[in-house]
């Protein structure tokens, strides 16, 4: 499953163990919808639209953001960055979903459907 990974990377795939490897990794909108279950997707969808800061407008981003990259992070909280629809300025918010439980079970099972970090990936 993992032919590439073993033939090139066979050093770093004997001690990872997603449980004790939690890394920094993107995530796409689907794994995302697979990890949010229905009441975070609207607090999701909620803060992105009406809640969060940029520094740009110096207050909420009042039209929303444009959520370019996802990360699911080493606690296995939700990051984003983004981008405000209003003066285009960076902006990022953080969720602390991984504090739940459920959360972050369904973030181990992720990890560990897609298999070993790729260290050179950026
Ligand atoms: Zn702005």
């Amino acid at each position: 499953m993992y032919k590439n990974v073993l033939l090139n990377k066979k050093s770093q795939i004997d001690y990872w163990s997603p449980m004790t490897e939690k890394q920094h990794i993107g995530i796409n909108l689907f794994q995302l919808a697979v990890l949010l279950d229905v009441d975070e997707k609207l607090f999701y969808n909620f803060v992105i639209n009406h809640s969060v800061y940029c520094v740009k407008c110096r207050g909420i981003a009042s039209k929303g953001i444009e959520v370019e990259e996802i990360y699911l992070t080493e606690r296995n909280d939700i990051r984003v960055q983004g981008r405000c629809r209003i003066c285009n300025g960076s902006v990022g918010r953080l969720f602390a979903f991984g504090e739940k439980k459920e959360f972050d079970e369904k973030a181990y099972r992720l990890r560990k459907s897609i298999g070993p970090p790729q260290l050179h990936a950026q």
